[in-house]
């Protein structure tokens, strides 16, 4: 048991448990964010469906603008207009002009669309009815005046210059973000075949473990990662079930643990992974199925157990067993529950953005782990952060770094990565930076 494995020894294990995403359903697109899309997403439209226009103005025929100047405007003949959401009536005819609005489709007969900053209008006797640039919204002038000479497509979104119909958005395995939501919703893509969420069940253990409310007594705790660990599922966009909290007796867990096989994909216990007498996770887990304890090279968060409970028609589910410190079990989380989450999810991404830093303070750490230090990130007088002039955020400790300490876990906004070869790191070193933004 003295060999350590690594913190990618540990998560490349997990993942190779899973051998494919959960199953699929079909969901309104905006019902869908979050959801991992399990078919490529094709275009129901070209965008713009139809050539527009990209300004309030005039549509015209641009060779009729070709002499236009701030001190000789061109004066054409209003015939019409276009307002967005009406198809076009009008002909744009030699010597004529047809008032379009921002995104109306472009009548025929027009090259080109004049802004109507470019414009005064004139009344039909001739005289000046409005000042340049006047409002597009005013009663339609008789004539125009153009001050400008325009291009041919000046103005013009042309049709499916964006998108054409039938063209692939989106693969499999993308997650859907606002921004690919809304290009699916804009070419008319209405549901969408993604992944169910996840389902993940959590259970706390612990003798003196207390639920909310329940009075603390002589020697009990609140609980802290029961709800800290649901909330951590739910960022990771999959459901959370709550087991409760377990006494440290096998029973108890073996039987919360079996109801959260019979509902759940994976299952996260928090506690009673240790070898001390009380510690029963492992018993359980191995009642179920199989289970392993690792000693990651990690620090916070050895121990660690995983196993799988079997089941007959299903896949088998994941079981975590988390150091029960919170903040041994969040650094846990988000080591290799979280990616192992996503791989159910479907998710073709699994890796973190990562970031770099560099320490204000010295640091001390165990030798032999990589340790990953709550940090909070300099800032300027605006909140906004700070980055050196290599790019590099400068952070300081959070607060004390023991795996008990919740108040410098939620002070910190990122996680510092401290490499396993050191035993500690000087003021002014560079690391890697994991932010903590959800
Ligand atoms: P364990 O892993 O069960 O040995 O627990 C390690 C430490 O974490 C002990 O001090 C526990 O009291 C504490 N702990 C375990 N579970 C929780 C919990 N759900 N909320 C807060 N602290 C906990
Ligand atoms: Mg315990």
């Amino acid at each position: 048991m003295n060999d350590l494995l690594s913190v990618e020894e540990a998560l490349d294990r997990i993942l190779a448990t899973i051998e494919g995403p959960v199953s699929t359903e079909r969901v309104a697109v905006g019902d869908a964010l979050g959801r991992v899309l399990a078919e490529p997403a094709i275009s129901a439209t070209a965008l713009p469906p139809w050539d527009n226009s990209a300004m309030d103005g005039y549509a015209i025929r641009s060779a009729d603008v070709a002499g236009a100047q701030e001190t000789s405007p061109v004066v054409l003949a209003v015939v019409g207009e276009v307002r967005a959401g009406s198809a076009p009536d009008r002909v744009v005819g030699r010597g004529t002009a047809v008032r379009i609005a921002t995104g109306a489709p472009l009548p025929e007969g027009a090259d080109a669309v004049v802004p109507v900053e470019e414009t005064t209008p004139v009344g039909a006797d001739g005289g000046a009815t409005g000042p340049r640039g006047r409002d597009a919204t005013g009663p339609l002038p008789a004539r125009v005046a153009v001050y400008r000479a325009v291009t041919v497509g000046g103005s013009i979104r042309q049709a499916g210059s964006d998108l054409a119909g039938g063209d692939r958005l989106l693969d499999p395995g993308m997650t859907l973000n606002p921004a690919r939501i809304s290009l699916l919703a804009g070419s008319a893509v209405d549901r969408v075949l993604v992944r169910r969420r996840p389902r993940v069940a959590v259970l706390a253990t612990g003798d003196e473990i207390r639920a909310p409310g329940q009075p603390l007594g002589a020697a009990g705790i609140p609980d802290a990662n029961g709800p800290g660990l649901r909330a951590l599922v739910m960022t990771s966009d999959a459901d959370a079930i709550d087991l409760g909290i377990a006494q440290d007796r096998l029973a108890d867990v073996r039987d919360r643990l079996a109801q959260g096989v019979a509902t759940a994909d994976a299952i996260i216990v928090s506690g009673g992974v240790s070898v001390g007498p009380y510690d029963v996770v492992r018993e359980a887990f191995g009642a179920l199925g199989t289970v392993d304890l690792w000693r990651v090279a990690v620090q916070p968060g050895k121990p660690f157990a995983f196993g799988l409970a079997k089941r007959s028609n299903d896949p088998p589910v994941l079981l975590f067993g988390l150091p029960g410190n919170p903040v041994s079990t969040f650094v846990t989380f988000e080591l290799f529950v979280r990616p192992a989450i996503r791989k159910l999810a479907g998710d073709c991404e699994l890796g973190r953005q990562v970031d770099r830093a560099v320490l204000l303070g010295e640091a001390k750490k165990s030798p032999g782990r990589r340790a990953y230090l709550r940090v909070v990130a300099q800032r300027d007088q605006e909140g906004r952060i700070v980055r050196d002039e290599r790019g590099r955020v400068p952070v300081r400790l959070a607060g004390g770094q023991g795996s008990h300490v919740i108040s410098a876990l939620a002070a910190a906004e990122a996680l510092a990565i401290i490499p396993e070869d050191v035993d500690g790191v000087d003021a002014g070193t560079e690391v890697e930076l994991w932010w903590l933004d959800r």
